[in-house]
């Protein structure tokens, strides 16, 4: 009693120091949708005083990175140097920007990295499925024998030493088609943590559908708490939550983008071997890593690797963990997630 009577002052004096801060300087949080999918960025604390109109500005900022994005990277908008490097294949080179050059690059390093689990060549796979698109489908076996040879990011011809601006790329045989959608959200948001922290913030989060980036600590310097989505439940329920700082958590999962058909799901991560969506006992794969580029491709290649062998590949890499959600209820963690991982379902061990 008396120990907590005279804990009492001190208790009410952070409440109140707290609270008034909070009125004071309240996050600044926006939504827009992006890359197909829901994009926000909350900014918590800056360096320098900052009005809220002025983080809304800062927002608008990573809002603009994201167009940009979209506008050199999106398969499916006309003109983009995706789209055009598609069209292209078999024909001829073309000349693209140096930010989506160094996505591609990026791209082909984490296709040779995963032995090509993940393989930004998969364009044709993808539009064949069209899953998350207006006419998703079940390609027959036929069609699937004759577009995996075309999946294959060892053909992908690119000139333009690492420093140069831009360069140009050229896919060798008509058909074959770039997707860079399992990682230009983790470049994007690494791009906006570099534009944000030169303008001074000193505590943010960014969240492109998912590919989750933090800046600083949380306020009151404890690590993040990020919630690890559920993938057999509603959207934002919780498995477990995952404790950071500064780094980045990425989730790759059979719920994000599927349809269904005849009882049996069809979801958007596919095995370039198959040419079919990976089916190998897991839910989903959370990576996390320094860069999200890298927690991005990896999660998306981690998933197509399946349990044992992708559990084998993570806990090869330097500077990355990884948690495997299996469809059994199993969370498989690396060791680095141990201490930092809580389960909060009963559906889980
Ligand atoms: P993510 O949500 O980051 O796991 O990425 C999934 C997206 O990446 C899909 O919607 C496709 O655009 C693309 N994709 C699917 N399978 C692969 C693969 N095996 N390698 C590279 N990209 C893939
Ligand atoms: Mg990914």
């Amino acid at each position: 009693m008396k120990v907590a009577a005279s804990l009492l002052p001190a208790f009410l004096i952070l409440a109140v120091l707290l609270f008034s801060g909070c009125q004071e300087n309240p996050p600044v949080s926006k939504s827009d949708f992006y890359l197909d999918t829901v994009c926000t960025v909350t900014i918590y604390e800056t360096n320098t005083s900052l009005s809220a109109e002025e983080k809304n500005r800062l927002i608008d900022r990573a809002f603009t990175i994201l167009g940009e994005t979209e506008e050199d990277m999106s398969s499916h908008l006309e003109g983009s140097d995706v789209a055009r490097i598609n069209e292209a294949s078999g024909k001829k080179t073309v000349s693209i920007s140096p930010r989506t050059m160094e996505v591609i690059r990026n791209g082909l390093h984490y296709s040779e990295l995963s032995g090509g689990a993940f393989d930004i060549t998969i364009g044709p796979l993808v539009s064949a499925w069209d899953i998350g698109g207006e006419n998703p489908r079940i390609p027959s076996q036929k069609e699937l024998q004759e577009l995996l040879p075309l999946i294959d990011y060892r053909k992908v011809v690119i000139k333009g030493d690492q420093d140069s601006a831009g360069g140009s790329v050229f896919l060798p045989q008509k058909e074959m088609a770039i997707d860079l959608g399992g990682i230009a959200k983790g470049y994007a948001a690494d791009r906006t943590a570099e534009m944000l922290i030169e303008s001074g913030v000193s505590r943010a989060i960014i969240d492109y559908g998912g590919n989750i980036l933090t800046i600083g600590n949380r306020p009151g310097d404890n690590p993040w708490r990020i919630g690890i989505q559920d993938p057999a439940s509603e959207r934002g329920e919780y498995l477990g939550i995952l404790q950071i700082t500064e780094e980045a958590v990425v989730t790759s999962g059979i719920y994000e983008r599927y349809f269904e058909k005849d009882g049996k799901r069809y979801h958007h991560i596919l095995n370039p071997k198959t040419g079919r969506p990976a089916r190998n006992g897991l839910q989903s794969v959370t990576v996390v890593s320094k860069k999200a580029i890298e927690a991005d491709a990896l999660s998306t290649a981690l998933f197509v690797m399946g349990p044992e062998k992708g559990v084998e590949h993570a806990a090869g890499l330097q500077g990355v963990e990884a948690a495997f959600v299996t469809t059994s209820g199993k969370v498989i963690l690396t060791p680095g997630l141990k201490e930092r991982f809580e389960i909060k379902s009963e559906d889980y061990n």
